[in-house]
């Protein structure tokens, strides 16, 4: 049994990975401020004798934790949809710099690994495809997504700083498009957004011509990929996400097929001028270092998260 800290555990993503860390036996501390979690997410472990819940901003002061005797310290917390992270972007800001110092910090006083939840975005608006972990980067330090993606760039560095100045052994997860049950109906994503128009009959909102790509990882797999990361022994940065790639406007007919939706398209500008045109992970770190790979076919994960938010409108 190991003892885990994680922060962001409210959230939609880290609420399935405290469930998974509890079913494989480890302790874990959630720290959470609930900008953008949700208590609910985790109500159903109130009374778990493993795990514990501080309603804790970690981009403040953590020193209270450093002899906590931790293993792991998972740093999640941050705003994580585009919505979400311009409206709270000095929350942001603060969060993926501030915090993963604090976290940073809990992990060198406890002799803990460190674990970053990274993302895609760090590629910025790519210009090579599929992205390997090599590739720097293609990113506006100016631009209405920058507060998110050099905030996240900025955690990488300082966790491969303390890395090599102390020693931390550090793992570093860059995710890709993720979704799944618990994901909230209003932080404006591309998948609830779609689901929820379709089974409401509503017109899919499609943001520019739709010729935009994402590849949508399903959070079971995801949780899977972060957890081998988390106990393997490589440094390196390691894409967790699924290479199959579709436009958005596919992406839209394949959700109204699936809810067999009357739902028609409309087409709205681009909210940001930087939104990225082509995602893709390449996956063959993943697979060589952790033999991971997604499990879930894209009909498979939409048809769990279709049924989630049939239960939610019912
Ligand atoms: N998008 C869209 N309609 C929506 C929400 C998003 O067409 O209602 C597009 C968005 O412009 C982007 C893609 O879908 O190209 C994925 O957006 P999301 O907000 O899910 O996350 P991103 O991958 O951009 O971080």
């Amino acid at each position: 049994m190991s003892k885990i800290l994680l922060s962001g555990g409210s959230g939609f993503l880290g609420s399935h990975l405290t469930d998974r860390l509890l079913q494989d036996g480890h302790e874990v501390t959630v720290l959470d401020n609930l900008l953008t979690g949700r208590r609910i997410n985790l109500q159903h472990l109130a009374e778990h004798p493993r795990f514990q819940f501080l309603e804790r901003d970690v981009s403040l002061d953590l020193s209270d934790l450093y002899d906590g005797g931790w293993d792991a310290v998972m740093h999640l917390a941050s705003p994580a949809s585009p919505v979400d992270y311009v409206r709270y972007s000095i929350e942001t800001l603060r969060v993926g710099s501030h915090g993963t110092e604090n976290m940073l910090e809990v992990a060198r006083h406890s002799g803990a690994r460190f674990f970053l939840s990274s993302t895609s975005e760090v590629y910025g608006d790519p210009e090579i495809h599929p992205q390997v972990e090599s590739y720097v980067g293609h990113v506006s330090s100016i631009g209405t997504r920058a507060c998110y993606d050099e905030a996240k760039r900025f955690a990488e560095a300082i966790t491969y700083t303390y890395h090599r100045k102390w020693d931390i052994p550090v793992r570093v997860v860059r995710i890709f498009n993720t979704y799944g049950p618990r994901n909230r109906t209003d932080d404006g994503r591309v998948v609830p957004n779609f689901i929820m128009q379709a089974l409401r009959n509503e017109p899919i909102t499609i943001f520019g011509d739709g010729s935009q790509t994402r590849s949508f990882c399903y959070v079971a797999d995801q949780v899977e990929g972060i957890v081998r990361l988390l106990w393997s022994d490589y440094n390196d940065p390691v894409n967790i996400g699924n290479p199959h790639e579709m436009t958005v406007r596919e992406f839209a007919e394949l959700i109204i097929d699936l809810t067999e939706s009357k739902s028609t398209l409309t087409y709205m500008p681009l909210p940001h001028k930087d939104d990225p045109k082509r995602r893709c992970p390449d996956i063959s770190r993943a697979r060589q270092v952790l033999g991971w790979s997604p499990r879930y076919s894209p009909r498979e994960g939409f048809a769990e998260t279709i049924a989630y938010y049939r239960r939610y409108l019912g």
